[in-house]
């Protein structure tokens, strides 16, 4: 096993062993392609360049107490790369291949996965670019497919820990009808703005309201938003958002331990009847959110007074983070284990 400080580990990118490669050419995708370079060559006129034909994607190993590797969910994934390729006019890349490649690179890189019980996960990143030259606007004839993995620490150290966050109606992440359910590099690139705003003013995040009406709750920057109100997990229904799988993981969860669940529109307003807020994603599981400050009606919404995340926080965050480090039963058939 690598030697490094598996405790103190940011969520930062640390050199590994090896990345893994594909390219799309000649109307298919080639073999698997091992390399042990950080980077790649890639045209001038790619159209991932200029014209930002990007999606990403984000998935963990986790090392189990008996030794084990597991993957969380790695199909929906794979699934969501192809969605997001669609949307924005890529050549998808093929499931099977997606499995093969994710699968490669834990093993190749299994030194670098973090011991079980300090928290640690290795990332998985995947990505798709177009690769081809383009002038004109077109999609690219051409792609790379590359996934590359990085140990990271736990989010929070020392235990999940609120955060506070800062209603955003300056700028849009995503438009209705825009790639906002996509996870493309470019939503990412259209959100600096606020989330630099947001944490210049000391929040940890920003919480983009719909573009349209900036009447309801979109999403907090890269995770999808929650509130808890009389024992129901009510999180946003819009056409803006990208459909986590934490949070679609969370839902099943909180129906099987007998909380209601709701999709539906957020308005501002009813964060006044939460009596718990987080945001959930991939990288953090859950940042329950301590305040929330809406600077244009001047209110803070506080949740978690004693500094301590709710109950039904907890509850959530504990059982989902046991199932994904083998801790607790795999009752829902998410947990794909590499040998
Ligand atoms: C990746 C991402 C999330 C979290 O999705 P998970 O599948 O839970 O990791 C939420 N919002 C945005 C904008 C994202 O890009």
């Amino acid at each position: 096993m690598e030697n490094l400080d598996w405790k103190n580990l940011s969520f930062g990118y640390i050199k590994t062993d090896y990345n893994i490669r594909c390219f799309y050419k000649d109307g298919k995708w080639g073999e698997l392609i091992v390399s042990d370079s950080e980077y790649i060559d890639i045209h001038i006129a790619a159209t991932a360049l200029h014209y930002g034909q990007e999606a990403f994607e984000g998935l963990k190993a986790y090392m189990g107490k008996d030794g084990r590797i597991r993957l969380f969910r790695w199909e929906e994934n794979a699934r969501r790369l192809a969605y997001s390729a669609e949307g924005i006019k890529m050549e998808a890349f093929p499931v099977e291949k997606f499995r093969e490649a994710v699968f490669r690179i834990v093993q190749l890189n299994r030194r670098f996965i973090p011991p079980y019980g300090t928290g640690a996960t290795l990332y998985i990143r995947p990505l798709l670019l177009g690769s081809g030259a383009e002038v004109g606007v077109r999609p690219s004839a051409e792609y790379v497919f590359i996934v590359f993995v990085t140990p990271v620490g736990p989010y929070f150290k020392g235990g999940i820990r609120p955060v506070d966050m800062l209603i955003c109606r300056d700028y849009d992440r995503a438009a209705p009808k825009g790639t906002g359910t996509f996870k493309v590099g470019g939503n990412y690139a259209a959100s600096l703005r606020a989330g630099m705003d947001a944490k210049e003013k000391g929040y940890a995040s920003t919480i983009f309201l719909d573009a349209k009406e900036k009447k309801y709750i979109d999403e907090c920057g890269p995770a999808n938003f929650f509130g808890i109100r009389d024992n129901t997990y009510v999180t946003p229904k819009s056409e803006s958002i990208l459909k986590s799988i934490t949070n679609m993981s969370l839902i099943e969860l909180a129906q099987n331990l007998g909380i209601k669940t709701e999709r539906r529109q957020i308005p501002v307003e009813e964060l006044a009847e939460f009596s718990e807020a987080g945001a959930c994603g991939t990288a953090a599981v859950i940042s329950p959110i301590g305040k929330i400050f809406d600077p244009e009606r001047n209110i803070t919404y506080e949740y978690c007074r004693d500094g301590n995340p709710g109950p039904v926080t907890l509850k959530l965050y504990n059982k989902l983070t046991a199932i994904q480090f083998g801790d607790a039963d795999d009752e829902f058939g998410w947990i794909s284990v590499v040998e």
